[in-house]
């Protein structure tokens, strides 16, 4: 049987502790997660691509089964490149759903063979997203329960504090 590779796109400006839920629970159902970020420029992120890489990255290391990559354009180009058969995305609560069901529907207009999975996470991380973070450190918050520390240590420096 071939490998079964699932794809997690996302920006991860910056990647936290309820990204990193999903990403272990896909684990369980694939051979190989992919976690790959994504320029998205609109979104206009604190965090270059190479500085988002290198934090998924650090966060993944222990993780089997689990590689970090980054892509430009269509997300359905991108996972036909790599052979993934499926897009992994989270719902935290009843708002993500509009969206994610109008990308889930076009991606598969785009490619009616991709099959795309929604996890949740533990409910704690269900108000968690990667604004909320940066709002709270650029303030000086404190954000060790948001974050792994690789990530803290980085949003402290961006912001320059302590
Ligand atoms: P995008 O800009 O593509 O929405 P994000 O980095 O914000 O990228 O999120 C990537 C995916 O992870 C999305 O499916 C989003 O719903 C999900 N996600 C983000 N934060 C959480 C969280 N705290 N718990 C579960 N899923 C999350």
């Amino acid at each position: 049987m071939s490998e079964r590779i699932g794809v997690y796109p996302g920006t991860f400006d910056p990647i936290t502790n309820g990204h990193i839920d999903i990403i272990r629970r896909a684990t369980v159902l694939f051979d190989r997660v992919v976690v790959a970020v994504t320029t998205n420029p609109a979104k206009r992120p604190l965090f270059d691509v190479a500085e988002r890489v290198a934090m998924v990255e650090a966060c993944v290391r222990g993780i089997p089964g689990v590689e970090v990559d980054s892509f430009d354009g269509l997300l359905v180009e991108y996972a036909k490149r790599i052979g993934a058969t499926a897009v992994i995305r989270g719902l935290r609560a009843v708002s993500d759903f509009e969206f994610e069901f109008q990308m889930a529907l076009v991606n598969r207009k785009l490619n009616p063979d991709l099959v795309i999975v929604f996890l949740m996470p533990n409910e704690k991380y269900t108000y968690l997203n990667s604004t909320i973070v940066k709002e709270v450190a650029q303030f000086g918050g404190n954000i060790s329960c948001f974050v792994p520390e690789v990530v803290e240590r980085k949003l402290k420096e961006r912001f320059g504090k302590p």
